[in-house]
């Protein structure tokens, strides 16, 4: 049986949906071909970084109680620290989220009275929490609870950085310590943050930041570019483990690579003071670290073509999509903007039911902790809220954008773009 009658027969979808999306593959041929190219190069960065540090399967032993000494954490940051071109790095299932990663490592570099400058407008909406800038009374435990002052220079239209503003904000603050961008879009509508502009602003504002360390959420970005944020003269990058680093292997998880006082300092945060990267046990098997750092370039690879061909459909289906097919892709995202409630949910549920995982359940708004509106999410992971797999979220407030990121494979995020299109219908 060839793919078209299969499709039909066991997914009810329509010939015509199947001739669309290959009318829109021989299109986007040399867009593939750049992200295979890209893929390659990362691959051989990580296999150089395999080799340098010498991997052997005594590293993916579990270890128990406090870890002294544990070959497989010590492995695994050394296998990080070369693949981002960074003198250190702490990986690590006591990370428990993106955000717990970026809040242990401003946290460790900022004291009370110190203040952190935010060059790329408000960040994603889980740190404003950490951040505790935002709401009238300061949350319990945020970075101003413990007395750090927040400054935020927004992007101008366009996504561009604000130059001559940040260096004004530098020179009045002279208690800024850290300097903060974020490179994936979240839930704003602007463009995520290439490398070649990522390295463009460092050279600018590093003559007004003078040593101030410029650190840098890189969530969604890993392997989609040959180089990352440390090998472009950011000092430190952080990042979550159920998102491409992981290779959607990992089970939980996050990462800080960078300098090595910066990474010392976080160390003592991380764990406790004058313990550092001394402890830290993981009683499973660290092997689906090893393994997913692995397949990570490739699974990169596998959600950006997805991206491209969702990109590409849909906006041929007048929805305003953002980025565009032929657009530069810095991370893994793809933003849809339906205008309406009824499309917007109509898709994320039909992404749901293509899903290797719960594809007999239908997803509705509900109130997610660390969220202001109610969220739609499609998720049929296996690790419970990956989203280096197929996944589509978002805030059910208008615009109605949905946020799609991931997929393993490339054949299964198409195939979910089919059932979003007859769910569409
Ligand atoms: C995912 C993400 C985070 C961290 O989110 P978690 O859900 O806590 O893992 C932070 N910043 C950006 C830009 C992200 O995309």
């Amino acid at each position: 049986m060839d793919n078209q009658t299969f499709l039909q027969q066991q997914f009810q979808i329509s010939p015509d949906v199947v001739k669309l999306i290959q009318e829109h593959e021989i299109k986007l041929a040399p867009v593939f071909e750049e992200f295979q190219k890209v893929a390659e190069y990362n691959q051989y960065k990580v296999l150089a970084a395999f080799q340098k540090e010498k991997i052997s399967t005594r590293h993916f032993k579990p270890t128990t109680g406090y870890g002294y000494d544990s070959e497989g954490r010590d492995a695994l940051g050394g296998v990080f620290k070369h693949i981002f071109g960074a003198q250190a790095a702490i990986v690590s299932p006591l990370l428990a989220s993106g955000t717990h990663t970026i809040s242990v490592a401003l946290f460790g570099l900022l004291r009370p009275n110190d203040a952190f400058l935010c060059i790329t407008g408000k960040p994603y909406d889980t740190l404003l929490g950490v951040i505790g800038a935002h709401s009238e009374t300061p949350p319990d435990g945020s970075l101003r609870d413990f007395g750090i002052e927040y400054l935020e220079v927004p992007l101008l239209p366009g996504g561009k950085f604000d130059i001559p503003a940040i260096c004004k904000t530098l020179k009045q603050h002279t208690n800024i310590k850290v300097i903060y961008a974020q490179r994936s879009r979240g839930y704003e509508f602007r463009p995520s943050i290439s490398i070649d502009q990522l390295k463009d602003v460092i050279e600018k504002i590093r003559p007004a930041a003078h040593n101030i360390p410029i650190i840098v959420d890189n969530c969604y970005c890993e392997f989609c570019s040959e180089l990352e944020p440390t090998q472009v003269g950011a000092q430190l990058i952080m990042g979550s483990l159920i998102k491409n680093p992981g290779g959607g292997l990992a089970p939980t998880g996050g990462y800080i690579a960078g300098d090595e006082d910066l990474i010392s300092k976080i160390s003592h945060r991380l764990t406790a003071a004058n313990l550092g990267l001394e402890i830290g046990s993981y009683a499973a098997s660290y092997t689906p670290f090893f393994q997913g750092i692995f397949l990570a370039s490739h699974v990169t690879c596998q959600a950006l073509k997805g991206a491209a061909l969702f990109s590409s459909v849909l906006e041929n289906r007048g929805f305003e999509v953002f980025p565009t097919w032929s657009d530069l892709r810095p991370d893994i995202t793809q933003s849809i903007c339906f205008g309406r409630e009824e499309p917007m949910v109509q898709f994320i549920q039909g992404i749901q039911q293509a899903s290797p995982v719960d594809s007999h359940v239908t997803p509705y708004g509900w109130d997610m902790p660390g969220y202001d509106d109610p969220v739609i999410m499609a998720a049929g992971t296996f690790v419970d809220g990956a989203s280096i797999e197929l996944s589509a979220d978002g805030p059910i407030r208008p615009p109605y954008i949905a946020y799609l990121q991931g997929g393993l494979t490339y054949e299964h995020t198409k195939l979910a773009l089919m059932y979003a299109l007859q769910k569409m219908e």
